[in-house]
């Protein structure tokens, strides 16, 4: 792990989402655990060394976030939607899927049980652990469940999904109204050093290329419609963002994926459909 501060250290070059962790006066809180079975075990005698886990923050409810929770007996904090989504996950599927990482994964595998959030909260949360402040703030975009993690005393955020620093963004299901309020949210905090869920450590210079990058998601989208083009026709032909930007740590190959999952939630939003119809 890389260390960013005295107290803090990030992971940001494995398979899934990055994490990090906080050394303090009483422990250590982890902030999202690894996607990979054989990483969370890894990164548990990591931390055993370093001190005692007292509690792990999810960032939002995605498994390349919470997966390695499994591996950790501390409770877990999140936002009420992220434990709403991890209590409702397929795990016969998740547990396949994950399984195919690699040859060390299905035997860790065995038995799975999600750790989910204990302690949940709608808005915002500040946790004191030691001499250090965790405010965990509500900050929609993403999905509806992202949350920033300010770790106040060392001046720096984990921001979620809601920064994909310099590789592809996955808008899957996202609301680019919502993400571009967060994005403005995080330039208004006193911190200037960004954790992004996916890529490297950035700070508030980047919010403007990701900021830019959604709404040209959106024009590309809005543009094909104006054009004349249904749903299928839009998968089939909106590509021009496959090769913006290289795909994170062990995505290779899913671009046309992420192209197809992002356009389809994209023609939804601009056409106030499926997950955006209007309530
Ligand atoms: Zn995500």
């Amino acid at each position: 792990m890389k260390q960013l501060t005295a107290n803090v250290f990030v992971e940001t070059g494995l398979k899934g989402a990055n994490h990090g962790l906080v050394t303090t006066a009483d422990g250590i809180v982890l902030i999202d655990t690894p996607h990979k079975p054989s990483d969370a075990v890894r990164l548990k005698g990591e931390i055993e060394w370093r001190g005692r886990l007292r509690y792990i923050l999810n960032t939002e409810p995605h498994g390349d976030h919470w997966t390695g929770n499994a591996f950790f007996d501390v409770p877990v904090m999140a936002h009420e939607g992220v434990r709403a989504r991890i209590l409702g996950t397929d795990l016969a599927a998740h547990v396949a899927r994950v399984a195919s990482f690699g040859p060390e994964e299905p035997k860790l595998l065995e038995n799975y049980k999600p750790n989910a959030p204990v302690i949940t909260f709608q808005s915002e949360m500040t946790l004191h652990v030691g001499n250090h402040t965790f405010r965990m703030v509500h900050m929609p975009g993403h999905t509806p469940y992202q949350a920033a993690v300010i770790v106040e005393e060392e001046g720096i955020v984990f921001t979620s999904d809601n920064i994909f620093c310099k590789v592809q963004t996955w808008l899957q299901e996202a609301n680019p109204d919502h993400w571009l309020k967060a994005l403005e949210s995080l330039r208004a905090l006193r911190e200037d050093t960004f954790v992004p869920g996916h890529g490297p450590v950035c700070d508030k210079r980047y919010l403007d290329e990701q900021g830019s990058f959604i709404r040209e998601w959106v024009e590309t989208v809005r543009g094909g419609i104006a054009r004349g083009m249904n749903k299928d026709e839009c998968l089939a032909n909106l590509t021009a963002m496959t090769d913006r930007y290289p795909m994170d740590v062990g995505q290779d190959g899913m671009a046309p994926r992420v192209m197809q999952l992002n356009v389809a939630n994209l023609y939804d939003y601009v056409t106030g459909a499926g997950i955006h119809a209007p309530r």
